[in-house]
């Protein structure tokens, strides 16, 4: 390898993800946050859920909220 064009590689930088689940990689970096891993992704766990890291939804319910209300109100009264 030619020496001073190489960045330091790492042969055990740590990846951390959000739910707490940790692994080695070989990286460039000596540590890496990850947001889902193959721990927690729902394509992994098979499981039905909604990664909502940025509160996507919780905006949406929020700005939908009195919308719906009113679509209820109006279905009663029908
Ligand atoms: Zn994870």
């Amino acid at each position: 390898m030619k020496k001073g064009i190489h960045p330091e590689y790492y042969k055990k930088a740590v990846v951390r993800c959000a739910c707490g689940n940790e692994f080695i990689v070989g990286s460039t970096l000596p540590e890496i946050k990850v947001e889902v891993c193959s721990k927690c992704h729902p394509f992994y766990t098979g499981e039905q859920r909604i990664l909502d890291t940025s509160g996507r939804v919780e905006k949406f319910m929020k700005k939908y909220a009195d919308y719906y209300k009113k679509l209820q109100l109006k279905e009663k009264k029908s």
